[in-house]
């Protein structure tokens, strides 16, 4: 699988380092509940075609990038570098 930098170009996967599905957030620190923080760490979905996820790119820029994918066929259709504002508030 190859993804689309939009920083450095067309890289291999190994390349990158996988961390989540793009859609959920962190509930807010100290004011979650342990309900909304169990939801948050356990219950995923695990979707079988176009999925949102977000990757770092370790091995080049060192950007969070917000991928696109198919996970039955690993196409990509999209690649989408993440703000700085969201991506202190995702990591
Ligand atoms: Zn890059």
């Amino acid at each position: 699988m190859r993804i689309d930098c939009p920083h450095c170009g067309s890289r291999d996967v190994q390349e990158f380092i996988y961390l989540r599905d793009a859609g959920p957030r962190r509930p807010d620190g100290m004011a979650a509940t342990l309900a909304e923080m169990h939801v948050y760490l356990h219950e995923r979905d695990n979707p079988a075609g176009r999925h949102r996820e977000l990757w770092y790119h370790g091995s080049g820029c060192r950007a969070w990038l917000v991928v696109t994918r198919d996970t039955r066929t690993h196409a990509v259709f999209a690649v989408e570098a993440l703000p700085a504002s969201v991506e202190s508030a995702s990591t």
